[in-house]
């Protein structure tokens, strides 16, 4: 792999990013991105269209999803990479954690009507452009019906932030269930943004028995302080430090693509960490 920045950690409008898959290949392309991760949450949908946009500008795309989870541990959110986006009994279980994923937006838009906050599924609906609807779809939708002032302010106590009046919880897998489930279909999963997490020294060695791979160290809110706790982490616990901008193109969240510097090494790290699964996996089925 020669020289260009790698960003694994993109979203496009197949959730709940600004811009459809082609257009976040052509916009990382033109920033010096040559390794780029499309992790849309719930869904691989936007895989073939990044793909294709890759391979027209030298783009290599790496096929992942963020599983956002719900637990005792905070904001968990798992990637997973190397997936196929034709695999059937993957897509089932996405498809589910999608029909979740829109229930619960409803029910905070009932929620937000009953207390005098006027905003539609419809228009929700809209701004989700046919992508996996997210909490930020929301957060656009009360911006543009002059609910808030910035689309920020929508998390907060006020609207839709997770001590808020309108919140509803997730319904979907846990942090190990969700490591689990990626390591089932033949993927690398990855600790996304480790600081969202609550007690994570206690959480990582949990995830790493269910098959964690990696452990998203290099990320734009991090400190310099918590990128090298988080690497000694990685090191302790023999997991692939990860990175990436978590471009949304939306409000103030993520970076901006390949603004976050990932060593491509890593790339080549979790490629080796799951040819080596899969031979042990192989030699395991070998022996029966
Ligand atoms: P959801 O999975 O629907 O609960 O939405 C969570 C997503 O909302 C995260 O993946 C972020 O993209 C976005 N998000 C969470 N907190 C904030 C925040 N304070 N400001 C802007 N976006 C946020
Ligand atoms: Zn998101
Ligand atoms: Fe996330
Ligand atoms: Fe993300």
């Amino acid at each position: 792999m020669s020289g260009g920045r790698v960003d694994l950690h993109t979203h496009s409008t197949r959730s709940d990013g600004a811009y459809p898959p082609a257009e976040v290949v052509r916009r990382a392309a033109a920033r010096g991105v040559r390794v780029q991760a499309l992790t849309d949450h719930d869904t691989l949908s936007g895989v073939p269209e990044a793909a294709a946009e890759g391979e027209r500008l030298g783009v290599r795309l790496i096929a992942g999803v963020e599983l956002n989870t719900e637990s005792e541990w905070g904001d968990v959110h798992v990637l997973g990479y190397f997936l196929d986006p034709a695999d059937a009994e993957l897509e089932e279980r996405l498809r589910w954690l999608r029909e979740q994923r829109r229930r619960r937006i409803e029910l905070m838009v009932q929620n937000l009507d009953r207390l005098g906050i006027a905003v539609t599924i419809e228009h929700v609906e809209r701004i989700a452009q046919g992508g996996s609807p997210g909490r930020p779809h929301l957060a656009q939708a009360l911006l543009e019906a002059g609910h808030t002032r910035t689309f920020d302010q929508a998390f907060t106590s006020d609207f839709i932030g997770k001590d808020a009046k309108a919140y509803v919880a997730r319904v979907g897998l846990g942090p190990a269930e969700a490591v689990a489930l990626i390591r089932a279909r033949g993927g690398a999963p990855s600790l996304a943004h480790p600081g969202t997490a609550e007690r994570v020294d206690e959480l990582v060695p949990l995830l790493v028995g269910s098959g964690l791979v990696g452990i998203e160290c290099y990320y734009g809110e991090h400190t310099p302080e918590a990128t090298s706790r988080y690497l000694a982490l990685a090191r302790r616990h023999g997991l692939v430090p990860t990175g990436g901008s978590d471009f949304h193109g939306r409000g103030e969240h993520g970076a901006a693509l390949g603004g976050v510097s990932v060593p491509a090494e890593s790339v080549a790290a979790l490629e080796a960490a799951r040819a080596r699964w899969r031979e042990y996996h192989a030699a395991r089925v070998g022996e029966r």
